[in-house]
């Protein structure tokens, strides 16, 4: 073999090696790339613009069929685009849900200006830069970053300084999220919305606090001060379904807490929710409420009261289908057959309980539960889950002799007649024993029926559990108290009617277990009132008895109050599958609570179906958090309350059934969300002093 030949050979020789290293290392090393991610790229806009988040459309694309981003990756791409990425990824577009920022710092304009601008026009450098004195460790600096994070145009500072987000243009594309240095902006889906529950951490102004729905009151004023009504509904309805009622009947334990107190008066916050809440259903059309898609899950809803109502909402805009079932004719509960017409128009109600129907709960009504369908009945017919909330409908009695005499009934079976629109049977003399708000309702919607009223209280004015407001109306009303007496029995004549309470005169002991002072009777005090009708009003409590079964067995929870127990945070019972809230869980409470417990429990219902137990943060908020109850508010300047105006004059009103009170004008909406004082967990913006104009007055429009 000459020299040649060899060469040649032992160069095949290495050829043939390499070829077959070659073969076998792109067997081994073969990258199998999933050809989703080259038609997701194809599908996407293409502008390689980052504003997902991702390097470039090829990275975004990536990120989708890793997992890590969802079919709207594509911020400028819009529906259609998130549309073909979803058809890629077999998912179903109509479940996509919209996320958009969310600023939640509309606090003061820093409790203090004691953060020292340094010069540099970015408040993330400049955070980082000089950190600053900033009492809140949460709140907006005020500086932009945002805005001009923002490729999309979606964030502008408003009139106080804070950025507001337009919800059309925000594509949820974090870009604002990422550069606030103080954490304000969050990216939200209504779901996640729907089912937060207020955390230390979250920007909690005192009123925010307060409410027991938890409503965030700051953000819902501040979108009134803007004009964006539309807005401020979506806010109260991310955690009550029910503005109309509540901003007629709520006690408003938030305005109690409100720092403007501590100026003048506090803010009329409720007012401001009966504004918005009246200007949609004035426009004769409603806003849209968003829901999630169904899922065919089924859960059932005992109870058509506040508490059911607000339950079944928010089961329905999670994606459920969840059935009411009410024992009574229609739907309310003490919102229809206690509260009277006079406070909450029965057309205004039913306007509010339609939209809630509206997005698919269906009802069934006149069934009751315990004898017309069961826990285990509901169980045999699908519903995966129960509500119940029955509220608290047993009547305590007096337990005095002649308690059963003709003409002797309670203020509530009295009011649901009237709220029935049946014969009531009431006479001409009417006495009233109790001194709570019912008590209230009762003699007030008695003057309306053409009787004379006296009121029976065992204690002073002073301690009557009722109104402030509802104690002097009956007052102008022309019924009369009898303060310091205790019926002792109640006279019938020989047909068995009632003719006179014998009552005997008290004074005021040491305090008791609710702090008021005692009442102790004075002996041979005792004195007749005459009078035909008797109506008695010293509380309700749940009647539970629809939860034993025939054999006196029940496996849910009685507790010593006479209230079903339940876990106080989830509101889940002995029962997994079964939840409660509202006056069944809480005694006799508020249409507020009732409500607030209605979305805890949806929320609690849904954790359920979905992750097998429902759950709470560690971090939730308990109590008052007290170092934002501060009473010193100073450089703040006089601004008066508005008042609702009445719509009747006092005569009228003693013989009509006709709402009492209006609601305020465009010019006394904008006067009182201009007196709120924007608080935060500490700051409050001082600039509302004396004589100078509200920032916000000028923007208000009417949309
Ligand atoms: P409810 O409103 O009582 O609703 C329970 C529902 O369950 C009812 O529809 C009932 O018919 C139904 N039900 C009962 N038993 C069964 C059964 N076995 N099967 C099927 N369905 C059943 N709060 C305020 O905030 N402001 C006020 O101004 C105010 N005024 C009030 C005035 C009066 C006269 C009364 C009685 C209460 C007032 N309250 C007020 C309290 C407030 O109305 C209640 O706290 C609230 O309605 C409780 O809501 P709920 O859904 O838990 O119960």
């Amino acid at each position: 073999m000459d020299m040649i030949t060899a060469s040649v050979l032992v160069l095949f020789g290495i050829g043939l090696t390499a070829a077959v290293i070659l073969a076998v290392a792109s067997k081994v090393l073969y990258v199998y790339e999933d050809p989703r991610i080259a038609q997701v790229e194809s599908v996407l806009a293409g502008a390689n613009c980052g504003g997902c988040g991702f390097p470039g459309c090829a990275g975004a694309a990536q990120g989708v069929v890793d997992g890590k981003a969802g079919a709207t990756v594509c911020v400028i791409g819009g529906d259609e685009v998130a549309k073909n990425v979803a058809a890629i990824m077999g998912l179903d577009f109509s479940s996509v849900e919209k996320k958009i920022a969310f600023v939640d710092c509309t606090g003061g304009t820093r409790a203090e200006e004691i953060y020292e601008y340094q010069g540099v026009k970015d408040c993330r450098a400049q955070h980082m830069l000089y950190s600053g004195s900033k009492m809140c460790p949460e709140g907006c600096l005020g500086y932009g970053t945002c805005v001009t994070a923002c490729q999309f145009g979606a964030i502008a500072m408003g009139p106080d300084g804070y950025p507001v987000v337009d919800p059309e243009l925000c594509t949820a594309c974090g870009g604002c999220e990422q550069v606030c240095p103080r954490g304000v902006i969050t990216i939200w889906g209504m779901t996640a919305r729907i089912k937060h529950l207020n955390e230390n951490t979250d920007c909690l102004a005192p009123c925010r606090q307060r409410c027991p729905g938890q409503i965030n009151i700051p953000r819902y004023i501040e979108q009134v001060s803007r004009g964006d009504f539309a807005g401020a509904l979506e806010t109260i309805r991310e955690r009550i379904p029910m503005p109309l009622s509540i901003g007629r009947v709520c006690p408003h334990p938030c305005e109690g807490v409100c720092r403007r107190g501590h100026v003048d008066e506090s803010v009329g916050i409720n007012m401001i929710k009966r504004f918005v809440a009246d200007w949609e259903m004035n426009s004769g059309q409603r806003l849209p409420i968003s829901c999630a898609p169904e899922n065919g899950r089924r859960v059932a809803v005992v109870g058509g009261g506040p508490a059911g109502l607000s339950c079944a909402f928010f089961l329905r805009r999670l994606g459920y289908s969840p059935t009411i079932f009410e024992s009574m004719p229609k739907l309310g509960g003490q919102l229809r057959y206690g509260i009277p017409e006079y406070r909450l128009p029965k057309s205004v109600l039913d306007w509010e309980i339609e939209g809630i129907l509206g997005l698919g709960v269906d009802v069934v009504t006149e069934q009751l539960f315990g004898k017309d369908f069961t826990l285990d009945s509901l169980a045999e017919d699908g519903f995966e889950a129960v509500f119940l909330g029955i509220g608290a409908w047993m009547n305590m009695t007096l337990r005095i002799e002649g308690e059963d005499s003709i003409g002797v009934e309670t203020g509530t079976e009295f009011l649901t007649k009237v709220g029935l629109g049946v014969d009531t049977g009431i006479g001409k003399r009417v006495v009233v024993i109790g001194g709570g708000n019912t008590a209230i309702d009762t003699a007030r919607s008695s003057v309306r029926l053409g009787a004379h009223v006296t009121m029976m209280y065992r204690r002073t004015r002073d301690e009557m559990p009722a109104h402030i407001e509802e104690i002097e109306g009956a007052e102008e009303e022309s019924v009369k108290y009898l303060y310091l007496a205790a019926p002792n029995r109640i006279i019938a004549d020989e047909s068995g009617h009632v003719t006179h309470v014998e009552y005997i005169q008290m004074q005021l002991g040491e305090p008791d277990d609710s702090g008021r002072r005692r009442p102790v009777p004075i002996e041979g005090s005792e004195s007749l009132i005459e009078c035909d009708t008797v109506y008695t009003s010293i509380g309700q409590k749940p009647e539970l008895s629809c939860l034993y079964d025939e054999n006196g067995a029940c496996t849910l929870e009685e507790t010593r109050w006479r209230t079903l127990g339940a876990d106080p945070e989830t509101l889940q019972t002995a029962i997994p599958n079964v939840f409660t809230g509202g006056d069944m869980h809480t005694g006799p409470a508020l249409v507020i609570t009732a409500l607030g417990e209605g979305r805890k429990a949806a929320r609690s219902i849904d954790q359920y179906l979905t992750e097998g137990v429902p759950h709470v943060s560690s971090n939730i908020q308990r109590e008052l958090i007290p170092y934002t109850m501060f009473t010193d508010v100073p450089d703040v300047g006089y601004r008066k309350r508005s008042a609702l105006p009445h719509q009747i004059e006092c005569d009228e009103r003693m013989c009509t059934f006709k709402e009492i009170e209006g609601p305020l004008s465009l010019e006394e909406v904008k006067h009182e969300t201009c007196r709120c004082l924007r608080c935060g967990l500490t700051c409050y913006n001082r600039d509302m002093v004396e004589g100078q104009e509200c920032q916000a007055e000028d923007c208000i429009k009417n949309p």
